[in-house]
């Protein structure tokens, strides 16, 4: 029986794998089939505190793994399909048909991009519509690209992809961003990026073998519809926590964040949660790394009493 075991792998878990394991803890990390969480798609990060020059995300997942197994963590590259958390020990399933049993669980599940919700919208992921300009960009390279959204990711994508594609259209369905200013400034400043304001993305356009061709977009107010010609549409309007496995047995908020109270403590004694599944307001690198850190003392304490 595991004494810790943590779900997820981005930087709450691996924070959370460094302190367990420095704990004494021999912590155990499931880290599902593509560990790293959302900053394997992020380009250069210029915001973690410590790095002077911007640093890929992939690079900054890859040390801090490094650095938890230097400090005696394992890790396991199956997905958790199923858990039960009526007693402890707690139960785990993965879809590697493996059980595992332990005295604490640590949830970093993150969070994943949310959709527009469009028909076929998700059959043409990666045939012309994308949810990451690092990784998709250069199949646009002098073509026309939608971003859809107003938040930093879709300014950031925009950014980005001005670099690389001919032309920029920044859909976002109000008159104003919801981004930070610096960014906004950077983003408008960009001769090729156009934003459309008030409008959404009604349906996307296809030629008869299948091939993305546009957008249809739709003035919110006036309810006037523009075909837009373009080669790709990148959506970036946020995220949906990774908590589904979970719902059965955690306190979810309406969005289906997890809640924590005292720390990092979920409603199940022995269970916490850190990272981008229990925060919908800051999700940075950083403060994910901090509540990772924060859930594994936490989490020592509580297997101290429990001793
Ligand atoms: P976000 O801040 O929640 O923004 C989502 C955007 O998508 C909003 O503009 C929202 O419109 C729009 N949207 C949501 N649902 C939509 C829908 N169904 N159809 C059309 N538009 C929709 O998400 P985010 O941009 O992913 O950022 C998340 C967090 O990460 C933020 O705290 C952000 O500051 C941070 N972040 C930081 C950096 C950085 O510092 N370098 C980079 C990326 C992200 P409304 O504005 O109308 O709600």
């Amino acid at each position: 029986m595991e004494k810790v075991l943590i779900i997820g792998a981005g930087p709450a878990g691996y924070t959370a794998a460094i302190y367990a394991a420095r704990a004494n803890l021999n912590p155990l990390v499931i880290a599902g089939p593509l560990p790293g969480g959302q900053l394997m798609l992020t380009s250069d990060i210029e915001n973690f505190p410590g790095f002077i020059d911007p640093i890929p995300g992939p690079e900054l997942m890859e040390a801090m793994r490094q650095q938890s197994e230097r400090a005696g963590a394992r890790y396991n590259y199956s997905q958790v399909t199923e858990v039960d958390f009526s007693k402890p020990p707690f139960k785990i399933w993965t879809d590697g048909d493996e059980t595992f049993e332990s005295q604490t669980v640590i949830i970093c599940t993150g969070a994943s991009s949310r959709m527009l919700g469009l028909p076929g919208e998700k059959e043409m992921i990666g045939k012309g519509i994308s949810t990451c300009a690092v990784c998709d960009g250069f199949f646009y390279k002098g073509k026309d690209v939608i971003v859809v959204g107003g938040g930093d990711s879709a300014l950031e994508e925009a950014s980005y992809l001005s670099k690389i594609v001919n032309t920029v259209t920044l859909v976002h369905r109000r008159e104003k961003f919801r981004a930070s200013k610096i960014m906004q400034d950077r983003v408008l400043s960009l001769p090729n990026v156009t934003p459309v304001w008030n409008a959404a993305v009604e349906k996307i356009l296809l030629t008869p073998e299948g091939k993305l061709r546009g957008a249809l977009l739709k003035q919110i107010g006036s309810g006037e519809s523009i075909e837009k010609k373009c080669d790709g549409v990148f959506v970036a309007i946020g995220h949906i926590p990774g908590t589904e496995v979970f719902k059965k047995w955690l306190d979810l908020d309406e969005e289906g964040y997890i809640k924590v109270q005292n720390g990092f403590r979920t409603n199940i004694d022995g269970v916490f949660a850190a990272g981008d599944c229990v925060d919908r307001v800051y999700r940075q690198a950083v403060t994910a790394a901090g509540m990772g850190c924060m859930a594994a003392l936490d989490c020592e304490r509580y297997l101290s009493f429990m001793s």
